[in-house]
């Protein structure tokens, strides 16, 4: 993606500092729901034997693999994909740029101030 200034902001690895995302409020309370009654389902189907039947009923078997870590499970489960919204800083003019829904689409916002220092991963890098 090209900021405003020029700059290439690039997103191609993991753990970007510049990199970070938005959840609405108006989805907090159901991903936090999800997110606690899929682990107790989970834990609960294992204790069972009903892994494999939880996780038909959770995603769709094949091409879902089954032999995933129960973390992965639960984080996929959440699709956090669909409710969070991208956010990039550039690190040459500090522009934030927020994707608009998750359309993949960005509008950027300009820092009042002129101060460099990012706002993302507490100021570092
Ligand atoms: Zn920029």
């Amino acid at each position: 993606m090209r900021c405003i200034c020029g700059h290439i902001i690039v997103d191609q690895t993991d753990n970007i500092p510049y990199k970070g995302y938005i959840l609405p409020d108006v989805h907090v309370d159901k991903v936090s729901d999800n997110m606690t009654s899929n682990i107790d389902s989970l834990i609960d189907a294992t204790k069972k034997g009903e892994r494999l039947e939880w996780i038909e009923n959770h995603f769709k078997v094949p091409p879902y693999p089954t032999d995933l870590k129960e973390s992965s499970m639960i984080y996929d489960s959440l699709s956090l994909n669909e409710v969070v919204q991208e956010i990039f800083e550039c690190q040459n003019c500090g522009r934030i740029a927020i994707e608009i829904g998750q359309t993949n689409m960005f509008k950027f916002f300009k820092p009042e101030s002129d101060d460099t220092k990012g706002v993302l991963n507490g100021g570092n890098e």
